[in-house]
């Protein structure tokens, strides 16, 4: 079982989603071998928390997870249930390739890059990691192999710092001739290769990482956990840092798309998604293997740094007729791309329509492979998985809920979209089926739908 979680990709970023001038040919192909979701859900429009829920299958607003930098503890309760627990439990080996994002060490004892990281992704259920600590635009610029980081040498420690500037740090607000990539907004502060971060790190020179070799990295080590764990039930996570900034494919898809440095980073994502597809069919595994790719949420173009993605992206458009981008609770920002293979069980490929938001994973993998686990283990998550074999399934759950990075949330009930009022601004309501690109606030016009939504949201929250 491989869940595949990209970064930043839009709902229409995909051939099969409709993208003209991006070619994901082995997205395509997967996506007319197996379900193709047209109306699912990230949990939220930004990572940590959509991360969260993903993995823990509890709203990430209970715990006020938002956007999380690198040395933050470690969000998830480690004596709660969560996603790879579950499935060690059934018998899978779990691990996790890519990105983490979700906090290292405890308040008590905060991460320290120099000694071995127990609380992070090996305290959550997860036999093996290979990961980087938070974004690919955050320091530190490492990756980390179970306990270690990877290629630190030991009269070169890692000092890190989110809250002020650390002596002897080179920072792109002090020496913008050092960049390659400048900053827009913020991502100004330590330099890796010729890139300027959020968040100040020294030390750590000979492990740190290099942008332009950062997919096929990952994609050797999601095949390597492949190969290794072939004979037996896995599962792995493998969570890409394409397509967030800063964007920065190798030289082999540099300027390979037409739609410019934002359609390369996705051509790459494409390619990596291909490869890994490769390496299962060439272990005999493919026929058996339940394969899910998806987004943690949707992109913003133009953001922390001048690359040129907004100017040249040729008209494509990450959003298709919805309204929003990454942070925003309309459509735009977390409905997203996702499609399921598993050609021994699901042998006739079709479009699902009906809503799905994948905080439901938890519930719902166990129940895929016939193996459905206590609803007391589920936290917030339902099990959604006749949509993942049903054309015509029915509703799994009377609404889905999204946030944003600041908890505020959204509910989707049948044809209305529902935002509660908040600080910045009154309630909105929308017709879906007849507003789809939620223009038309119709919060006055149906009070009694108003309502209602508006007494369910307080009660979600509560
Ligand atoms: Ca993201």
């Amino acid at each position: 079982m491989i869940y595949i979680l990209a970064d930043d990709i839009g709902y229409t970023d995909w051939g099969c989603y409709g993208a003209a001038k991006i070619k994901t040919p082995a997205l395509d192909q997967l996506a007319s071998e197996g379900v193709r979701f047209a109306n699912a859900y990230a949990p939220a429009s930004t990572s940590s928390p959509s991360r969260f829920a993903l993995l823990t299958g509890e709203y990430a607003w209970r715990k006020n997870v938002g956007i999380l930098p690198a040395d933050a503890p470690l969000s998830i309760d480690v004596q709660k249930n969560t996603l790879p627990k579950t499935m060690k439990q059934l018998g899978y080996t779990t691990g996790i390739v890519g990105k983490w994002h979700l906090g290292l060490g405890s308040p008590n004892e905060p991460v320290d890059f120099n000694k071995p990281i127990q609380m992070g992704p090996l305290a959550v259920g997860f036999d093996y990691c290979y990961y980087f600590p938070a974004t690919n635009d955050r320091v530190p610029c490492v990756y980390i192999e179970n306990e270690k980081v990877v290629g630190l040498e030991a009269d070169d420690p890692i000092t890190v710092s989110y809250t002020k500037e650390l002596e002897g740090s080179i920072t792109g607000r002090k020496h913008p001739e050092l960049l390659k990539l400048h900053p827009h907004l913020g991502h100004n502060h330590s330099i890796v290769n010729g890139i300027s971060r959020i968040g100040w790190m020294t030390g750590g020179t000979k492990a740190l990482w290099k942008d332009e070799d950062m997919a096929e990295n990952l994609l050797d080590k999601a095949r390597e956990f492949v190969c290794e764990n072939k004979d037996k039930p896995f599962f792995l996570y493998y969570a890409t840092h394409n397509a967030h900034e800063p964007r920065v494919p190798s030289d082999a898809f540099r300027g390979k798309s037409e739609a410019g440095i934002y359609g390369d980073v996705i051509e790459e994502f494409d390619y990596c998604v291909g490869e890994l597809v490769k390496c299962l069919k060439k272990e005999g595994l493919y026929e058996n293997t339940i394969i899910i790719v998806t987004s943690d949420n949707a992109p913003m173009i133009k953001e922390g740094y001048k690359d040129g993605a907004l100017e040249n992206i040729n008209g494509h458009n990450p959003y298709g007729v919805m309204r929003g981008e990454k942070y925003s609770l309309h459509e735009g920002g977390n409905k997203v791309p996702f499609i399921c293979v598993w050609p021994s069980r699901i042998q006739h490929p079709f479009v699902q329509e009906q809503p799905f938001i994948y905080l439901d994973m938890l519930a719902t993998l166990p129940s895929l492979i016939g193996k459905p686990i206590d609803v007391a283990q589920c936290n917030d998550s339902k099990d959604g998985s006749k949509l993942f074999f049903e054309e015509n399934a029915p509703l799994y759950r009377n609404y889905i809920v999204t946030q944003n990075n600041g908890g505020d949330i959204s509910i989707r009930m049948g044809r209305w979209k529902y935002l509660p009022a908040t600080k910045c601004s009154g309630a909105e309501l929308y017709d879906l089926d007849n507003d789809p690109s939620e223009l038309h606030n119709v919060v006055y016009a149906y009070p009694e739908v108003a309502y209602k939504l508006k007494k369910l949201a307080a009660k979600v929250k509560q």
